[in-house]
């Protein structure tokens, strides 16, 4: 089934170079090998043109999350019991981990409400990234820059908006796994991850997306350790196209916006995602 756009719509994504399939009357589509899993839109011949230069290179995982190392007991059940605006306090003051050190801002997430109010807003989406990078840490908001202009841009096709002024749109809240900038954007270590989880896991239980878009390694590492076995070993490539669970809610995984500035041909395949992520939303 594919999504049905408007011309403006059409006309983003021809922008970013995302060319979008969608059946044509009669249309003769070719059959594909059966594969194990299906996305709901196959994919878009991709374009080749030379990729803009990104400023932030999009983090590996080195190591497993499985690994990590729970979060004291006491300070998790803390944060699981914390309000909005409590929660947003707690971030903006934490030390529970050396990155505390070296940043300029945490970066608590961003969506329709400004963080300060003091209840969440009702979102349809979550967005989760990996950690902030040199301009996030400098403004306190995640997913600025070239790769903030990229999401939003795709978001905006699909008619999602992480300030939820257009009219019309489904509202998103973006935040990071990490609410504080690695130094030298070097990958979050075990025990930074532990730390900072447990926030992830409160603002997950209080905004109570519809959907979870997990974006990048970091991320579908840390949403999907606990209910699939083999998460820290599979190519992200291959976790891309099915339905997962986190805390009841569905997670659909794709690429980190910085890595698809760098390789074109995967924004078709993000861009299947986003449909995947549509189709869950409208399906009972
Ligand atoms: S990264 Fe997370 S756990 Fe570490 S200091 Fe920042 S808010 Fe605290």
């Amino acid at each position: 089934m594919a999504l049905e756009l408007d011309a403006r719509q059409r006309a983003m994504l021809e922008e970013m170079h995302v060319r979008v399939w969608w059946p044509q009357a009669p249309a003769v589509v070719p059959a594909e090998p059966p594969a194990a899993v299906a996305a709901p839109v196959a994919p878009p011949p991709a374009v080749a043109r030379p990729a803009p230069v990104v400023a932030a290179a999009m983090p590996v995982a080195a190591v497993p999350l499985s690994a990590t190392v729970p979060a004291d007991d006491g300070r998790a059940a803390a944060i699981a019991a914390m309000d909005w605006s409590a929660l947003q306090l707690s971030v903006a003051g934490c030390e529970a981990c050396k990155l505390c050190g070296t940043r300029k801002n945490t970066v608590f997430g961003v969506g329709p409400v400004a963080p300060g109010a003091d209840a969440p807003p009702r979102v349809d989406w979550l967005i989760v990234g990996e950690a902030p990078g040199e301009q996030e840490d400098l403004r306190g908001e995640p997913f600025v820059g070239q790769a903030g202009k990229l999401l939003d841009n795709m978001l905006r096709a699909v008619g999602v908006s992480r300030h939820g002024e257009v009219r019309g749109a489904q509202a998103a809240f973006i935040v990071n796994v990490l609410k504080c900038r690695p130094p030298g954007n070097r990958n979050p270590a075990l025990d930074e991850v532990a730390q900072c989880e447990p926030f992830l896991k409160r603002q997950i239980a209080l905004l109570q997306p519809r959907l979870i878009l997990a974006v990048g390694r970091f991320a579908v590492q840390s949403l999907l350790a606990g209910s699939v076995p083999d998460v820290q070993t599979q190519p992200l490539g291959r976790l891309r196209g099915k339905v997962y669970r986190y805390e009841g809610v569905p997670v659909v995984v794709s690429y980190h916006p910085a890595y698809l500035l760098r390789s074109l041909p995967e924004k078709a395949k993000a861009w299947a995602d986003l449909c995947l992520a549509m189709e869950t939303l409208r399906s009972p």
